[in-house]
C-alpha cells in the first residue's frame, strides 16, 4: 500500500512518536482536532477496521489495550477521552492504513461534529 503511515513506521517521514512496540505505534496527529490528538496504528498494513480478519484478533486486542495505556500516559484517564476509527469515504477516512484517533484534553462536542472535523 505504501501509505504515509507506512513511511512513518519505516522512519521515511518524521512524526512525534509517543509509543512504539513490535506491533503498533502511536504518534501525534499533524492537524490536532483537540488539545491532545494521537493516532495509534498497527505496523501491519491493514487498510481499515473493515479489513481485519480472524488472524488479526490478537493484534487488535493488543492495540485496544495500548490505546487505553497511551491515553492514560497522556493524562486523559481522569476526565475521559474519545477513540474514533474512520472507515472508507463515507466514514471520512483519508489515510488507508488502520488507525485509531485518541482525542481529549477538553470536553468534546457531540459525536457528529467531532466526526465531521476529522
Ligand atoms: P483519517 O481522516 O484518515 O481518519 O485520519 C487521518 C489523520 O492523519 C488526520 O487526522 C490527519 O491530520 C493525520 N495526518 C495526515 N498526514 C499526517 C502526517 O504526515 N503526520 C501525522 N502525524 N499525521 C498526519
Amino acid at each position: 500500500m505504501g501509505t504515509l503511515f507506512k513511511k512513518i513506521i519505516d522512519r521515511e517521514l518524521p512524526a512525534d512518536i509517543v509509543y512504539e512496540d513490535e506491533l503498533c505505534m502511536a504518534f501525534k496527529d499533524i492537524h490536532p482536532q483537540a488539545p491532545i490528538h494521537l493516532l495509534v496504528i498497527p505496523k501491519k498494513e491493514i487498510p481499515s477496521l473493515a479489513n481485519i480478519s480472524d488472524e488479526d484478533k490478537m493484534l487488535i486486542g493488543h492495540i485496544m489495550l495500548k490505546v487505553a495505556d497511551i491515553a492514560q500516559s497522556a493524562g486523559l484517564e481522569k476526565n475521559g477521552y474519545r477513540v474514533i476509527t474512520n472507515i472508507g469515504t463515507h466514514g471520512g477516512q483519508v489515510v488507508p492504513h488502520l488507525h485509531f484517533h485518541i482525542l481529549g484534553g477538553e470536553r468534546l462536542g457531540p459525536l457528529n461534529s467531532s466526526m465531521n472535523s476529522l
